[in-house]
């Protein structure tokens, strides 16, 4: 079954054509690599799958609905991007357990599931801590446990590694691989290194000038 399927989607700004009439279908549980040079438009495709972007033209469709009258928090999907954004003034439980509060989850759930989620990410040690005693690669941990806690079914990543030293990010590649083979659902993982996800892809999608190459 297709998850996302794009129909010639395009979108620009301005003058500036960043998505050109894209046609592409991503099957569920299926881990796919979108990557290109900085600029080709890979994170517009993102935003737009998130319902961040509005659409110039073709249509979206997600579990084979239109996505267009999708609001972003009706899609189901999650997004990590490269520079996690934490509240400072929350402990990491209570960061991971945001979302779950908003919707009124009883607290015993709450307790449960966060540690759950922090266990298979390796934060159990590291709950009672605020971010800014987080190390970098601490950070996009804590912003993927937040990304999975609310059980979606669709995971898109935006370069989530970029931004760390090198043995930070073989961590969290390594738990991105861990989390792949745990939880079963649709991912969409963006980088402009085609090397460091390989490992991780079903299938690599190459992108220039914002088109599907
Ligand atoms: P990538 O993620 O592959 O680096 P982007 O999707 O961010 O590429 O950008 C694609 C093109 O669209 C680039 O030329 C970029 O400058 C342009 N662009 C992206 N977002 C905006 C925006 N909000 N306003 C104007 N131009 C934008
Ligand atoms: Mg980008």
């Amino acid at each position: 079954m297709n998850k996302i399927v794009l129909k010639n989607v395009s979108k620009s700004y301005q003058n500036i054509v960043a998505v050109n009439h894209v046609n592409l279908s991503i099957k569920a549980n299926e881990f796919v690599v979108l990557t290109g040079p900085s600029g080709c438009g890979k994170t517009t495709l993102l935003r737009l799958i998130a319902g961040l972007e509005e659409l110039d033209e073709g249509e979206i469709l997600i579990d084979n609905q239109s996505a267009a009258r999708l609001k972003p928090h009706q899609r189901n999907l999650s997004m990590v991007f490269q520079d996690s954004t934490l509240y400072p003034h929350l402990t990491v439980f209570n960061n991971i357990a945001l979302s779950l509060k908003l919707e009124r989850l009883n607290k015993i759930l709450i307790e449960q599931r966060v540690r759950k989620i922090a266990a298979l990410l390796g934060l159990n040690d590291l709950l009672k801590r605020k971010p800014n005693a987080l190390s970098g690669g601490q950070r996009q941990r804590v912003a993927i446990a937040c990304a999975l806690i609310k059980k979606p079914s669709i995971i898109l990543f935006d370069e989530p590694v970029s931004s760390l030293d090198i043995p930070a990010r073989k961590e969290i590649l390594k738990i991105i691989e861990h989390i792949k083979k745990e939880i079963k659902v649709t991912y969409l993982y963006v980088t402009h290194d085609v090397s460091e996800a390989k490992t991780l892809a079903d299938r690599v999608i190459y992108m220039e000038n914002g088109k599907i190459i």
